[in-house]
């Protein structure tokens, strides 16, 4: 069997062992030190924000964000929902009531039509939406002055979901640090990683505060451990922000690299029929490309679907995947209120994601480019 080929997987610097070993060292082998705080510092230095929390995922991030914001049963909150999952599991963890909205065909990401058809619904049945929950899927930034001048219209506050999204930007400047609150995710599969973790940033002291607190088991100040809230275990150790550390350090080589691997793919596609990549959509908008994603349009194929070149992949022992199944697609999901206009589907039915880490060798991209070229051939 040939090397397996993953879809995204983890890049280290080199450098991540050191911060470790400083760890081990001076023994904070803790949920708290010097690394944790090193990284908060040095994450919200390169977004140019003024406050990060290093969490334990960017779930943990955009659970805290919502209580923050005060939403509890029975709220609604309107989001993407063209996502994962994580984007939407908060929201239910609060008892309150996603409300999902379509795509755009530019981006991909959240309509702005349909994001103010929806408000403006709501509000006439009685019920305004108390948060935005805004996703920039494969790194893509969303056209965010439309999505903003209507949460500005409406006054509702906007969470940023940038997991995929660290290191792009929106007239220059960083994802995440539009909104109310950003969320960021350090998993494995994402542009950098810290095995699991995630951070919540805001411009807001007061709030990013209050989310150490919470995340720390919302402790009052007592020699005794006193509690007059619900509080949570979602910090970041200091072993795992040590790998954050090293991680940062590279993270515009890691960006270099995921938009070289676009560029591999547009030369190989442009010469094929019915392909169309995810692009840019003008000069505001700047990708990290974590994903290389395309549509693949069977009437122009001879045939050939997403799922034809999937299977080519595997065969090969290449991973690709489908686009993310739309959320009011999903069984768990399927009951909460919609605003569709049938984009997301048609992504998640001709889409798919390409080999896209940072760490693809030449001899990776030979073997990509074949099977590309074999299925294509005709
Ligand atoms: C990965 C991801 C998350 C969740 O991050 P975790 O750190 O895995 O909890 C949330 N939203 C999107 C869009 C993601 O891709």
């Amino acid at each position: 069997m040939k090397q397996k080929i993953w879809l995204s997987s983890p890049h280290m610097s080199g450098n991540e062992i050191k911060y470790i070993q400083d760890a081990f060292k001076e023994n904070w082998v803790a949920p708290l030190g010097p690394n944790v705080n090193g990284f908060e510092n040095e994450l919200a230095e390169y977004l140019n924000v003024k406050n990060a929390a290093a969490l334990s995922s960017g779930t943990a991030a955009l659970h805290l964000a919502l209580i923050i914001l005060g939403i509890k049963k029975d709220d609604e909150v309107l989001v993407s929902t063209f996502t994962f999952s994580a984007s939407v599991n908060p929201v239910v963890y609060q008892c309150a009531v996603p409300v999902f909205i379509d795509s755009e065909k530019d981006t991909w990401n959240m309509s702005s039509e349909l994001l103010e058809n929806a408000i403006k619904d709501r509000i006439s049945k009685g019920k305004k939406p108390k948060a935005i929950i805004l996703v920039y899927l494969y790194g893509m930034p969303a056209k965010i002055s439309e999505i903003m001048q209507i949460a500005e219209k409406y006054e509702i506050p906007v969470i940023e979901d940038a997991a995929e999204a660290l290191g792009s930007t929106y007239k220059g400047k960083k994802l995440g640090t539009f909104g109310t609150f950003g969320i960021l995710s350090f998993n494995g599969n994402k542009i950098i990683t810290t095995s699991g973790g995630g951070a919540l940033i805001s411009d807001n002291s007061g709030y990013i505060k209050k989310s150490r607190f919470l995340a720390t088991q919302a402790r009052d100040e007592a020699p005794h451990y006193q509690h007059s809230q619900i509080g949570y275990n979602y910090r970041m150790s200091n072993i795992v922000a040590g790998i954050g550390r090293a991680q940062l350090e590279v993270i515009e080589e890691r960006v270099k690299a995921r938009r070289k691997n676009h560029e591999f793919y547009q030369n190989i596609f442009k010469n094929i029929e019915g392909i169309e990549l995810l692009e840019e959509s003008g000069k505001d908008f700047y990708s990290n490309f974590w994903l290389t994603t395309i549509l693949i349009d069977d009437k122009k194929t001879n045939g050939i679907t997403n799922e034809t070149l999937r299977l080519a992949f595997e065969k090969e022992n290449i991973e690709s995947r489908p686009l993310w199944k739309p959320m009011h697609l999903q069984p768990v999901f399927e009951k909460y209120p919609k605003y569709l206009n049938g984009i997301s589907e048609k992504l998640f039915k001709t889409g798919l994601c390409l080999p896209s880490g940072s760490n693809l060798s030449e001899a990776d991209k030979e073997r990509i480019k074949s099977v590309i070229i074999e299925v294509f051939k005709n």
